[in-house]
């Protein structure tokens, strides 16, 4: 009965996600992650906090026999009820790095609609959403409110994934150590519109030392801070300029290059890659170390202006 399909596609592809009910209720869709190359009701899924939040409340209402509850650091404790499991277990859930909880075990799970449950034609919307989150939206091909839910489906299930679209994963520089993670960048003030022919879709991560002139220079990468963070989060300029590489002086006296030599206090700088930009009327440098990530747009990919 239950479903058994591999995690990843044959060239390796991870499997896109997956909607899950607890098996025989009508309950869900949960939009849910797979994260082994097998498996069977009691296999952990992952869950985004919005999904899990339902599946406990659903779970509690319908007397899976079992309760839980959310601390405040985000930690998920599910305990089975003394009436239903007299060894009284625990399974404690700690959400990870993107805040997803990976549940399973605690009640047979089964792939939405294998069970045969009714469903409602909302529940439906919903599905469709989240199945057809790689796709173009469709939402305008369903009534009100089936389209809301629609939505929701497929917001959930890009949240889930992290394939959002203002949400790119970045792996070219070195995705064992820091995924590098691109917001949407701002438009708003400070933000200055991207020069005619520049495209955010066209950008891509490079080493400092990789920019070439030419490059449109837009965002360098947070480097994390406190414990637990593995990701790099774009730094987006308020004013992108155009790269013009040009020698690292060590004695240059502009504002910035007083600034960085002040933070060796007299030990001799690491050499770094510099970039003339605009500081009032004279140039300055914009520097980095060599092997800095930057998000820039190829001096190829910027269309020449109309
Ligand atoms: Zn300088």
């Amino acid at each position: 009965m239950t479903s058994i399909p591999p995690a990843a596609h044959a060239d390796g592809t991870p499997l896109s996600v997956q909607l899950f009910t607890i098996s025989d209720t009508g309950h869900g869709p949960y939009v849910g992650l797979p994260v082994t190359s097998v498996w069977d009701e009691d296999t952990a899924h992952l869950f985004t906090r919005e999904t899990a939040v339902r599946i406990v409340a659903n779970a509690a209402r319908d007397d899976q026999g079992t309760s839980g509850t959310f601390a405040a650091d985000g930690t998920l404790t599910l305990q089975w009820t003394e009436t239903y499991n007299e060894l009284g277990r625990i399974v404690i859930v700690t959400p990870d790095a993107h805040g997803r909880y990976l549940i399973g075990g605690l009640w047979p799970w089964a792939m939405w609609g294998d069970d045969g449950a009714p469903h409602t034609a909302g529940q439906a919307a919903f599905a469709r959403g989240a199945t057809e989150y790689r796709q173009a939206d469709d939402a305008t091909s369903l009534p009100e409110p089936l389209d809301g839910l629609y939505r929701q489906g497929r917001r959930e299930a890009q949240l889930l994934s992290r394939e959002c679209p203002g949400h790119r994963e970045m792996f070219d520089v070195d995705p064992s150590r820091t995924p590098l993670v691109a917001t949407q960048r701002p438009t708003n003030a400070p933000f200055k519109a991207l020069p005619p022919g520049a495209s955010e879709a066209s950008a891509r991560v490079v080493a400092a030392r990789e920019v070439k002139a030419g490059d449109l220079v837009l965002a360098s990468f947070d480097r994390p801070i406190g414990s637990g963070r593995i990701t790099r989060s774009s730094a987006w300029m308020t004013d992108p300029y155009v790269a013009a590489p040009r020698p690292w002086n060590p004695w240059c006296v502009c504002t910035p290059c007083q600034l960085d030599r002040d933070l060796y206090d007299g030990e001799e700088p690491e050499p770094r890659v510099v970039f003339a930009v605009p500081e009032g009327r004279r140039t300055a440098c914009d520097m980095w170390e060599p092997d800095e990530p930057l998000l820039v747009v190829p001096a190829a990919l910027l269309a020449a202006p109309a």
